[in-house]
């Protein structure tokens, strides 16, 4: 949230939520309000509005609302301080530079931008040795012969190092000292203490980072030369575990698809990109890391896994899905037939049978659970210990599946596929569903008219009405009138800020609420309405109170009648009394 006085608040004070909302959408004026198209799921006919003088948005289809911070970090996946930033920057304010940091801090921020410089040298020094060594157009002739032609080698800077085991060094060891050089992993040092490039006769694959800078390389050998594959060693600008290959160039399909592609290698990322699917990530490793897949969910929680068909392949498939599962990721699993005789990677597979029939194979990618039992189905079923192994191999998935029906379905079909009886299944699974930590999670229902027309009006007022605001709060609270009503937390906390001196800022109000609650709110606060006067506001305020007396009388009658022997039966035939003679003052 943006403290008052901060230069977030000063941001929010000076942006424009329609002018920053319209560069990610087209928006319509219609009444006070803007409104278009939800970039935040699909629609036809807009239900996205913007409020130019509450500074809010809210969908009325997802419900998704908040100011111009939350709009941009929900459409650039990022946190709030780099929202900021972005929001500053498109309105043209001023971003002051950041606190003097420690020399510690500044030496290392130092030695990073030193790093990817040396990495986007050594990008073009590879790309050059490419194009312009005989090394390296028989590398470029072996690419072609793999269905890589020139635009694709362009298209993701497909370079080259060659054999001398030099010729990097002689070129970076002009700028950079030799310290740096081995921490970037570009060079190695040898026992006795020598410098040598640590790619040579290699093909090498650019691996950027979120943003597209370039912090490692993934090299291929382009002899027989082992390993096959060799790649850059951590650094202080790449983790492994931290990067996936090919997300600066997915990210945009994979928010706006909302589904992503996970393959092993960057072959094969390259291949699936080039089939037309631009929503592909590769892992670049064996199996997926939780900090990868943390990336991935800020963009997508739906993702199908489309590693090799071999043993490694499948292993890494299977922790990665573990993985995914528990980040509540909606998994499918592609497993593409054999080509001919030969297991199919996503490469071969797409040059062997084109890109269509490989998009073809993605959507019918069946559920992780689909593949999970066609996989135990492999296993030796004859016997009661294989049918174990293949139970105790699917349990494990099985009771990660949040939905109860669902994995009673599951349930049922893996007995009928692996010929197990049902009622064992049934007790080995919610023996597993008990150990287990998952608990079920149940979306919060969509909003509709619930509130009444008077608690709408009054929200509004203690809102906009600055000239009675403080008055109203008063009177709402004295007389408590909001409680047990189906808005009180939202009253509870409009009174709360009605009573203090600060201005009233919606969202600040939303964010001290409830999604439902505030979800309602922002509903309330987008509906066309007359400004309000104290004489509305005191006809609200007595439609209350006499809901307040009636509601105390229904209880008074209901104590008389369920219990006609109370002792307290005078007291309680007076408080009656009492009650509807205040209901006749009331009017
Ligand atoms: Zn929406």
């Amino acid at each position: 949230m943006a403290e008052a006085g901060s230069f977030a608040d000063q941001v929010k004070q000076q942006a424009d939520i329609v002018r920053v909302v319209g560069e990610y959408i087209r928006l319509k004026k219609s009444g006070q309000n803007f409104t278009g198209l939800c970039p935040f799921h699909g629609e036809k006919t807009p239900s996205f509005a913007v409020h130019p003088v509450k500074q809010i948005f809210h969908c009325f289809g997802c419900g998704k609302g908040g100011d111009v911070f939350s709009f941009v970090m929900e459409m650039e996946k990022c946190q709030f301080p780099e929202a900021v930033r972005i929001v500053a920057e498109k309105c043209g304010i001023a971003i002051p530079r950041p606190k003097e940091r420690s020399p510690e801090e500044r030496k290392e921020n130092q030695q990073r931008a030193a790093l990817i410089e040396m990495h986007r040298e050594a990008q073009s020094f590879f790309v050059k040795q490419m194009e312009s060594t005989a090394e390296g157009k028989a590398a470029r002739a072996y690419l072609e012969d793999r269905g890589l032609n020139a635009e694709a080698i362009e298209r993701f800077g497909i370079g080259y190092a060659a054999s001398g085991g030099d010729a990097l060094l002689r070129q970076l060891k002009q700028k950079y000292e030799e310290k740096l050089l081995v921490e970037s992993g570009l060079i190695s040092r040898d026992q006795s203490g020598r410098l040598f490039d640590r790619f040579r006769r290699r093909i090498t694959f650019p691996i950027a980072n979120e943003s597209g800078k370039i912090v490692a390389f993934g090299c291929r050998a382009l002899g027989d030369d082992q390993p096959k594959y060799l790649n850059s060693p951590e650094s202080p600008i790449y983790s492994k575990s931290n990067v996936l290959y090919h997300m600066d160039r997915a990210k945009e399909g994979i928010r706006r698809q909302d589904f992503a592609v996970l393959v092993e290698g960057y072959m094969d990322a390259i291949a699936v990109a080039r089939a037309g699917v631009s929503n592909v990530v590769a892992s670049c490793g064996t199996s997926l890391a939780e900090p990868q897949i943390k990336l991935l969910g800020r963009f997508t929680k739906r993702i199908i896994v489309n590693y090799d068909p071999d043993t490694a392949g499948q292993a890494a498939a299977e922790r990665s899905l573990t993985l995914l599962l528990e980040q509540d990721f909606e998994v499918r699993v592609l497993a593409l037939p054999p080509v001919g005789d030969k297991k199919a990677d996503p490469d071969l597979f797409i040059r062997e049978k084109g890109a269509e029939a490989y998009i073809k194979a993605l959507k019918e990618a069946p559920p992780y659970v689909d593949y999970l039992i066609a996989r135990a189905r492999q296993m030796d079923l004859t016997t009661g210990e294989g049918k174990l192994r293949a139970l105790n191999f699917l349990l494990p998935y099985v009771q990660r599946i949040p939905n109860r029906i669902l994995r009673s379905e599951w349930a049922t079909r893996i007995s009928q596929q692996l010929r197990i009886d049902e009622p064992v299944l049934r007790a080995a699974l919610s023996k597993a569903a008990n150990e287990s930590r998952s608990e079920v999670k149940t979306k919060p229902e969509l909003v509709g008219k619930v509130a009444k027309q008077i608690e709408r009006r009054l929200i509004r007022m203690l809102v906009e009405a600055e000239e009675f605001r403080r008055e109203l709060s008063q009177r709402l609270q004295h007389g408590r009138l909001y409680e047990g009503l189906e808005t009180e937390k939202v009253f509870a906390a409009l009174i709360m800020a009605g009573l203090s001196d600060q201005p009233m800022q919606a969202t600040e109000i939303g964010a001290l609420l409830e999604e439902r609650d505030r979800r309602l709110f922002f509903e309330i606060l987008f509906e066309p309405a007359q400004e309000g006067s104290w004489e509305e506001a005191e006809s609200c305020l007595e439609a209350l109170r006499r809901r307040q007396i009636e509601q105390e009388l229904a209880n008074v009658q209901r104590t008389i009648e369920t219990n006609p022997a109370a002792q307290a039966m005078r007291e309680l035939l007076t408080r009656k009394q009492e009650l509807l003679r205040r209901l006749t003052a009331v009017g």
